[in-house]
């Protein structure tokens, strides 16, 4: 039986009697915590926990059982034995599988919470059945889950990688730039308007390098890699407070593990270091 989650619109006809429950309470999620490890609740129904959901929606299988998300309201409080926890904090210490599940099931249960009513008429939806879907009960309208696209994209020139601190970063972290796609872009026109407006350099050679979903609340990042072509370092000073180059051995405070982000920045790491070690033997 495979371990990975397998999205899906429609329950299967015969899952076998158990099922997960993806419970949120805002962003943070429901797991019984042991040691180092969190596992999400595994059973019939919420009753057993003396749960109740606002809202529910059926989200795919894994390992072969069912997969409910849940929001609860505000002030639920925690099972005994489990916590909510920021799902952020879980990476690393969920399977891989039931948290791919948690990050599909936080992106569905805000879009559950934040799509109640028509945005052409106002009145209530439904959902669509087949699709992963919402129907307008008064004009038909459909609506889908929100996904925005951005872009995220490390730099290089020569040795060296542009990393900036964003305002809204803990103190000391340095990331690479993002910024969100705007209607009518490419993503390759995203990615040299964001650098120029943050940082005021022109990029050139900008290839693909992966993406991830990112569902705080509904992103999905496109990483690129880029090098630079011209121009000095220029900042607003209020979204981005520093920006500069830094080498493989003088590296600021990085991203956690989780982001692509860190997948960027760990690439160039990589590249570099290897790079080093031939010239020195
Ligand atoms: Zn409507």
């Amino acid at each position: 039986m495979t371990d990975s989650f397998i999205p899906s619109v429609k329950p299967l006809q015969d899952a076998p009697a158990g099922a997960f429950w993806f419970v949120f309470l805002r962003q943070k999620l429901l797991v019984s915590m042991n040691a180092d490890t969190a596992t999400i609740p595994f059973g019939e129904g919420l009753d057993r926990w003396g749960l109740a959901g606002l809202r529910q929606q059926y989200l795919g299988t894994l390992r072969g059982f069912s997969c409910h998300g849940v929001e609860v309201g505000d002030k639920t409080p925690a099972p005994p034995g489990m916590a909510f926890v920021a799902l952020r904090s879980l990476y690393g210490i969920l399977e891989e599988g039931p948290f791919k599940a948690a990050m599909t099931a936080m992106h569905l249960v805000e879009w559950n919470r934040t799509s109640l009513f028509c945005g052409r008429c106002g009145a209530r939806t439904e959902a669509a059945g087949e699709e992963r879907a919402k129907k307008c009960t008064e004009c038909g309208a459909l609506s889908f889950p929100r996904i925005s696209p951005a872009v995220i994209v490390l730099i290089e020139r020569g040795e060296q990688v542009l990393l900036a601190r964003a305002s809204r970063f803990p103190e000391s972290m340095h990331s690479v730039l993002a910024g969100f796609v705007e209607p009518g872009e490419s993503l390759e026109e995203t990615v040299s308007r964001e650098i120029k407006e943050e940082t005021g350099i022109l990029v050139e050679d900008v290839r693909y390098f992966g993406s991830q979903p990112w569902p705080f609340p509904d992103s999905l990042m496109v990483g690129f890699t880029a090098r630079y072509a011209s121009g000095e370092i220029r900042i607003d000073g209020k979204e981005i407070v520093e920006a500069r180059w830094f080498g493989v051995d003088d590296l600021p405070e990085i991203p956690g593990k989780i982001s692509i982000a860190r997948k960027l920045i760990d690439w160039f790491i990589e590249k570099h270091r290897a790079a080093k070690k031939i010239s020195t033997e």
